[in-house]
């Protein structure tokens, strides 16, 4: 299934904030540089006892402001890549603007409806679902954040989230999955984030894979991580057939009774 969209230009996929971050990172480079050779120039003095508090804040100063520039500088040749394109959602039909990463990488990740649980990929201004068979054990691509999850999920004695995991390898989706895979932990950063709260009650989780996706045989990379209150899936096809057997819904709420 696919749907055919209009192509914006680039720099729809740009917010107010990071379009005119994106315009002002070559004059803070700019500013940042002239400030530092004048530094150069001006050495010898800039430690004298009058000089010092000033050099070294302006050296802090434009340090930031150096690296700011040099952040918004290298990000434009990804910017000018993006695909965005206007489009139906090739499974529930919303119609929204989305940003797909550069599709001549092979690497590039795929981008979510938004609106039901589908990730999609576009090839020109054709949009389609995710294949199937997609998998990637270092990315994990596939997240299913708690606002999803939280309206349908049950909590066991040990006040851990309770879900269904589908029968079937979380990588491949052979039947023959009799073995287990720890889910692993992908947050990092600040311990502030109130979702970290839920990582508690996700850790937990095993996944059934075959022999073949075993830990023993294939040790790196996760099939299941939580990153900040997020379960993150390797396979897109065992993210959909955990969706359905949870009754996590996307768009259309699942029928109940
Ligand atoms: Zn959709
Ligand atoms: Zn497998």
């Amino acid at each position: 299934m696919s749907t055919v969209g209009t192509r914006l230009p680039f720099w729809k996929s740009l917010g107010w904030g990071e379009a005119a971050f994106e315009i002002a990172s070559p004059f803070l480079l700019v500013w940042a540089g002239k400030w530092f050779v004048g530094l150069v120039h001006g050495f010898g003095h800039l430690l004298d006892n009058d000089n010092v508090g000033a050099t070294v804040v302006g050296t802090l100063f434009f340090g930031v402001v150096a690296i700011a520039g040099i952040v918004g500088v290298s990000m434009v040749p990804e910017v000018l890549r993006r695909l965005v394109i206007e489009s139906a959602c090739p499974c529930c039909g919303a119609r929204r603007q989305r940003t797909f990463g550069d599709p001549a990488k092979s690497d590039a990740s795929p981008t979510e409806c938004g609106e039901c649980l589908a990730y999609l990929r576009a090839k020109g201004v054709e949009v389609t679902e995710e294949h199937a068979d997609a998998a990637d054990l270092d990315w994990l691509e596939y997240a299913l954040p708690p606002e999803r999850y939280l309206p349908v999920v049950k909590i066991d004695n040990r006040s851990h989230f309770k879900f269904e995991m589908p029968a079937m390898c979380a990588i491949c989706g052979s039947p023959d999955a009799r073995q287990h895979r720890e889910i692993g932990c992908g947050s990092s950063g600040t311990t502030q984030d109130p979702s970290r709260g839920y990582d508690d009650k996700l850790s937990h989780l095993t996944a059934p894979v075959c022999k073949k996706h075993s830990e023993a045989e294939a040790p790196s990379g996760d099939v299941l991580e939580y990153r900040s209150g997020k379960l993150m899936f390797a396979s897109y096809r065992y993210y959909k057939a955990f969706c359905e057997l949870n009754q996590i819904g996307g768009a259309k709420p699942p029928v109940t009774g």
